[in-house]
This record gives C-alpha cells, structure tokens and sequence, in this order.
C-alpha cells in the first residue's frame, strides 16, 4: 500500500527527528520546493480572488485566546502556557482568526471595506497526542493556509459559495479528488456558543449555499468548529481514512468578541459575521495527501525537481542549464554514473522532463528530451525549454492542471468535484 511516509523518505520530501519531536516535520529541500510552488499558487489565486496577504506571529498573550473564545472553549487542543512573568503568559496559537481580527480592528471600517477578505500561509500549533501523530497527516506544527473574510451577514452566502468555487478550481490544480461535502453542525454540551438564533440563521446560510450549487453532502452533528457551523471538504487518503481538507465556516461569535463593527451606509454601525476558510487545508495534511494521490508523482508545477539534465560524455551543459534555471525552471545536472543508471535514478525520483545531451546534441545543440511516461522527443535545445516551461506553469487561468501541451505530463485526474 502506498504510504506517504515511506515515499516522503525515498524521495527526501520531509524529515522527523526525534531530538525536535514527534510531530515536528522538518521540510528538507525537496519538500520544501514543491511546498512553495503549491504556496505561490494559493497566493495568486487568492491575489485574484481580492484576499490581501498579512502576516502574524505564531505565538500571542494569553488573553488574545481568552478574547477570542480559545481558551474557554479549546484549550485542551492547546499546548500549555507559557511563563515570562507572573502578569505576562503567552500561547502558542491553535489558530490563525485571533490575530486576522486584530487585523480588522487596526482601523476604523465601513461598509464600503466589505468584504474584507485576508488571508495568510501561517504557522500554528495543536497539542495532538504523541499516540495519533503520523507522518505529515496528524502533526502539532501546523502550516495552514488560512483566511478571513468579514462581511455582513446577508452577503456571507455569496463568500461561501466563491470559496466553495475556488475550492473546486484549487482540488482540480493540484490533483485532489474530494469524497464528499459535510456539513458539521453543532452538538449538545458546553464545547460551544450558546447561542441557538444565530446556529440556526448560520446553518441555514450553510444550507442554502450548498442548495444552490447542488451540492450532495451529508449532515455531522457535534463536528462543528466552537463559534459555527462549517462546510467540510473531505478526502479519503491511500489507508481509506476520511479526513477533512478543505473548509469554510462561517462565525458569529468572535466579531462579537472582538467587538468588530461597521459604519453602514445609513451611518449605523454594524457587526460584520466572520467567514473562515481554508481553501487546501494545512500544508502538512495537504502533502501527506498529495503524496499518495500522486504516488509520489506529482504534475509537472509543482514537481521539487522539473529538469534533470544529463550530459553524456564530456559535453559542455552550463549554457543549457543555466538558460533552464533563467526560464524559472528547477533544474538539475547529474553527472555521476551510467547514462542508464541516471535515467533509472530519475525516473525512481519521478521528475518529469529529463534532458540527455551527447556529443550530437551538443554539436547541433538539440537535446534528447525524455518525458514522464511519454516517450523521447529530439529538439533544438531553446524550444524545449519553451515547451517544458509551458507544461511546468501553475494552472491558473486553467481548470484543471498537471498537464499542458503535447509534451506534458498526463494530467492528474481531473476531480471529479460534487459542485456543478
Ligand atoms: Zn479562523
């Protein structure tokens, strides 16, 4: 069965090490270059999307989480506090809102700010038990792409339903094939807001969104975030376990507790609703994912390693290597052993275009261009480069990515996404 911690080790993706901690991964290049490809990606979709990108520090005063409900409704999730003096203890954060309302709160706002939409790539922390951690799917260091988008309350069904879309365009970006919507609605005890008018004015939001778009789901009861119900997106990774990976929620409880208001267009002042969402989750849970789903073989944009270049005999590559690199690929030289061992070592390394250079090539500068289960083409060396870059863009103006041109890798699957 393919498993995404032993194909993270062969091909170098991430690291644990038990001097940092269980449930600490550490991104080791390669990892770390596909990681940041799907970031870029995130953040031009969001760009385009009318998100502003902040950033904030992982760690915060005791009472940000107080204020925010964290502490009252979800400290056993959290690590415990940490000490600087009597009045002055400090929390790791379990979530990125509390400092995205700060952000709000920064100025005054009117109507005509709304929606404010911001988002950011930032680092949280869980204080998950050492018995569930495993690999990248359930870690205590958390990477999530995150965002807030504060409107009235009347307008959240539309954000809903834009980041349902751009859900459904990033799942088809990247390969991710979804198993289904939940709608996780509160359950009984103190774990949440009391306050039945606003679940039930919420959820029905959630309804209708998810209505409209003729969305099939099934309803969760006590799976519900403390402050809302939520829309989950949910996979089913290589062991045939469900989680959730995507989800946008909607939140009536922390702009109250932030005190968070608008000048209306009548000069009222009103209280903005809070939108959360994650468009592909953490990046820990979404690579753990990706990893299988892909065997490893990730589309051509967001392979670690785009171009392997392999120079037989005593050829001269520099020039080809460096116009690679100059055209925003990653590209490498391998020198070392056999032509055939090299292809071996890049096919097992899954990189998607392979570029021999022999003797011949290099007189008439051509190369001898090898692709990803897609046979070997001869080509002048500068319209390979053309071709390969073209296959190796982010699929933003796309549907679905992967792919791209006669020369690039088969797509991954389109997802067969449940939003018509
Ligand atoms: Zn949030």
């Amino acid at each position: 069965m393919i498993d995404h911690r032993k194909l993270g080790r062969e091909l170098e993706l991430f690291h644990s090490d038990p001097l940092a901690g269980a449930g600490l991964p550490i991104w080791l290049p390669a990892g770390a270059a596909a990681r940041h490809a799907v970031e870029e990606y995130i953040r031009e979709e969001e760009r385009r999307a009318g998100y502003q990108h902040v950033y904030s520090p992982p760690v915060a005063k005791r009472q940000l989480y107080e204020l925010s409900g964290h502490l009252p409704h979800f400290a056993e999730d959290m690590f415990p506090l940490m000490r600087l003096s009597p009045d002055d203890e400090f929390a790791l954060r379990p979530a990125l809102c509390p400092h995205h309302a700060l952000v709000y709160r920064s100025r005054g706002r009117s109507y005509r700010d709304l929606p404010l939409r911001i988002a950011e790539l930032g680092g949280m922390y869980r204080a998950e038990r050492s018995g569930v951690l495993g690999g990248l799917s359930r870690v205590r260091s958390i990477w999530l792409n995150d965002g807030h988008n504060f409107c009235p309350l009347d307008r959240a069904g539309e954000e809903v339903a834009a980041v349902l879309e751009m859900i459904q365009r990033a799942h088809a970006a990247l390969g991710v094939r979804p198993a289904g919507f939940r709608l996780s609605l509160r359950g009984a005890g103190d774990k949440y807001v009391d306050n039945p008018p606003m679940w039930k004015r919420t959820e029905d939001v959630l309804r209708g969104v998810l209505k409209d778009l003729c969305v099939s789901y099934v309803e969760a009861p006590d799976e519900a975030a403390f402050y809302g119900p939520k829309i989950d997106v949910q996979v089913v990774d290589a062991a045939g376990r469900e989680m959730t990976l995507s989800t946008v929620q909607l939140d009536f409880h922390q702009a109250a507790r932030f005190d968070l208001s608008y000048v209306d267009r009548d000069g009222e002042r009103r209280r903005p609703v809070i939108v959360h969402r994650s468009v592909v989750g953490s990046m820990e849970r979404l690579f753990a994912y990706l990893v299988e789903v892909h065997e490893g073989a990730f589309p051509a944009w967001f392979a670690p390693v785009q171009l392997e270049i392999l120079p037989v005999g005593d050829v001269a590559v520099d020039h080809f290597s460096r116009a690679a690199i100059a055209a925003g690929l990653r590209a490498e030289v391998s020198w070392e052993g056999t032509l055939a061992a090299r292809v071996r070592a890049a096919a097992k390394r899954k990189v998607p275009f392979v570029a021999v250079i022999g003797a011949r090539e290099a007189a008439a500068n051509n190369v001898s261009l090898r692709i990803r289960n897609g046979g070997e083409h001869p080509l002048p060396a500068p319209e390979a480069l053309t071709r390969i870059s073209a296959a190796t863009h982010p699929p933003l103006d796309k549907a679905v990515g992967g792919g791209g041109g006669p020369l690039g890798p088969p797509a991954a699957g389109a997802a067969p996404g449940a939003v018509s």
